[in-house]
């Protein structure tokens, strides 16, 4: 069963809005792609500008962050189904409530996992956006250009999670956890990178990297296939159907951008009208949107167009639910990498446990 639905506090709406209004100024091909799309003409190449947009409301910038808009906080529903504490999932292969709280939001937050939707919306290396490429003849953007966007991608949240292993360290002083570094109240606060805790910190590193991560799944054609009853091209792209995560975001280890596949894309995205003329739109490919059970991480009622086709938005979430928990061990190899086995795991326990100074 879902989770009930969530509400957020009136100062983190007051930041949702003021993306909203940018967003209704300025209907680009990318946001309102977001919308319910009506069916999209087969065009074949040439590669032909997208049909004009319709009025639509508010864009997620990514799977959502929050309730509203369209949105059912998707990234904090990834988190938590992939890392809660289950009777099968114990010790630090999870986080303890309060913890997890602050990784992957709550009510009235939006965790480190949401924040590049408050201070990175327009930054598309944070989201994994404008890698687009499709194999037609004049398309606007080379194989080779779009590899190297995705590596700004891949470049961006490794520079993030690196960010969060270094800061771990500062949890424990010779030895002993460092009681002012690992409290929780009040809440972590993450927004514009101001540093704070160290347990926050390093919570914000790890998570403005899973966010990029979990984007990629619902940005590109990774784990997706085309709809079978429309000619495929720059409105229908082709689907790569994978079930596995992308070694080259493998944040701890990644595989060199010589694997990405000759036919992955991700969607353009801009707020400005004619901002992704003639690119594959990130309002075309995105499958940001639906219900996720938070405990099982089942993926029902998808709302975008490409998240309705063929199971689209379910296989983007498992495959995003299986990175995350992926990710979280190439967290843990990372600090056991840095600081040696036993500071590793008193680390990864003190980032995990609720009372770190107790238990770790
Ligand atoms: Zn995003």
């Amino acid at each position: 069963m879902a989770a009930a639905p969530r509400t957020k506090t009136t100062g983190w709406t007051l930041l949702c809005l003021l993306t909203a209004c940018v967003t209704v100024a300025s209907p680009g091909s990318g946001s309102a792609a977001w919308a319910a799309t009506p069916a999209a003409p087969d065009v074949a190449p040439p590669v032909a500008a997208d049909p004009a947009p319709p009025a639509a409301p508010p864009p997620p910038y990514g799977f959502g962050t929050v309730n509203g808009f369209g949105q059912h906080a998707e990234h904090e529903r990834i988190t938590r189904a992939a890392l809660s504490c289950t009777p099968q999932r114990t010790g630090n292969d999870c986080f303890q409530p309060h913890s997890l709280d602050q990784l992957a939001g709550k009510s009235g937050t939006f965790g480190a996992v949401g924040v590049p939707d408050v201070d990175e919306t327009f930054d598309a290396s944070a989201h994994c956006d404008d890698a687009d490429f499709l194999a037609v003849a004049g398309y606007p953007q080379s194989r080779t250009a779009a590899t190297v966007t995705l590596g700004r991608c891949v470049n961006h949240l490794k520079a993030d999670f690196s960010r969060g292993v270094t800061r771990a360290a500062e949890m424990v002083r010779a030895g002993v956890v460092a009681a002012d570094e690992v409290g929780l109240a009040p809440d972590c606060t993450f927004a514009l990178g101001v540093p704070g805790r160290a347990k926050c910190d390093a919570l914000e590193g790890f998570g403005r990297a899973l966010h990029g991560t979990q984007d990629f799944y619902s940005h590109s054609n990774w784990t997706d296939r085309a709809d079978p009853s429309r000619r495929t091209g720059p409105h229908n792209p082709p689907g790569l159907a994978r079930t596995v995560p992308a070694p080259f975001l493998n944040l701890a280890a990644p595989a060199a951008l010589s694997t990405v596949p000759a036919s992955l894309t991700t969607g353009c995205f801009s707020v400005w009208p004619g901002g992704c003329a003639g690119r594959l739109t990130h309002e075309t490919l995105n499958k940001d949107t639906g219900l996720i059970d938070a405990a099982t991480g089942a993926a029902t009622a998808p709302t975008t167009s490409r998240g309705q086709v063929a199971g689209n938005f379910g296989a983007a979430v498992t495959v995003a639910i299986d990175s995350t928990r992926g990710q979280w061990k190439g967290f843990q190899d990372a600090l056991t990498a840095s600081y040696g086995p036993a500071e590793g795991t008193r680390l990864a326990c003190a980032l995990t446990h609720d009372h770190p100074v107790r238990d770790c």
